[in-house]
């Protein structure tokens, strides 16, 4: 199942994705899926129609947890080390856009790196939850791009303003509920180049350690999403790219990027 957002230019509305790649048909449902069973209202829009946008599935209701350093072979690119607990960052629920949503590039920094994670979507009040049952928590997964200043990353002892910017966290297309995640292909292309092909399997920590350590600490509300960090092949983009994240068996979201005059 694949459940996404979308807009014909009145309100969000849900829908389940039927079809295969370039003749998507979008099943539309009743309410939000999060909080309500999935039921159909009988309309069918094609995604390809005129009007039709997919929106960020996903608006975080109180945050996005970030998981720094969390593959191996990406802690070695950057020079680090690699950290004995999940290192943890917040990036505020106004950076997230959606599928086709430029990625705007702020004026205070020259060095804006893509990022490609899983992202994991909440979908119950979770405090203190076991390793055990820590996946029950997860309403889905999705696609997120961890836009990234780096420059700033560097200049700043708190990463706030290197990932936390406007338009600083694509997420979609859509979410896949009931994925097992423990080996998906994550992967990067900037227009069109492969930048980013790891695994899932790489990770230092694991989705359900993630959720479980990150429940110790935050509240974590139906909605809120944690981004688990990125493998190895960060690089730049720049006005004009075509940044496109991809995680096997979920989907690719595609961004645009601009730099404002
Ligand atoms: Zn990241």
């Amino acid at each position: 199942m694949r459940i996404a957002r979308f807009t014909t230019g009145d309100d969000p509305r849900y829908a389940l994705v039927d079809g295969e790649a370039g003749s998507e048909q979008l099943v539309v449902i009743t309410g939000d899926p999060i909080y309500t069973p999935v039921q159909p209202t009988g309309e069918r829009i094609p995604l390809d129609d005129d009007g039709v946008r997919l929106l960020a599935p996903v608006i975080p209701r109180s945050k996005i947890v970030g998981v720094g350093r969390n593959y191996a072979a990406h802690v070695a690119e950057m020079g680090n080390e690699l950290p004995s607990a999940p290192l943890l960052f917040l990036k505020p629920n106004t950076s997230v856009i959606g599928p086709d949503d430029p990625i705007v590039l702020p004026d205070w920094t020259e060095d804006v790196h893509h990022e490609a994670e899983l992202a994991v979507v909440i979908g119950k009040v979770t405090k203190n939850v076991t390793l055990e049952r820590a996946l029950d928590q997860v309403f889905g997964y999705t696609v997120a791009n961890d836009v990234t200043a780096r420059d700033a990353q560097r200049a700043d002892p708190q990463w706030t303003r290197a990932k936390g910017f406007d338009t600083s966290c694509p997420i979609g297309p859509w979410i896949v509920p009931g994925l097992d995640v423990a080996d998906l292909a994550v992967r990067a292309r900037v227009n069109g180049e492969l930048r980013q092909d790891g695994s899932t399997s790489q990770m230092v920590f694991d989705v359900a350690y993630l959720v479980s350590y990150v429940s110790e600490i935050f509240t974590l509300l139906p909605g809120d999403v944690i981004l688990t960090g990125t493998p190895a092949g960060v690089g730049p983009i720049v006005d004009r790219d075509i940044v496109e994240v991809e995680v096997e068996d979920i989907g690719t979201l595609r961004n645009p990027v601009i730099r404002r005059a």
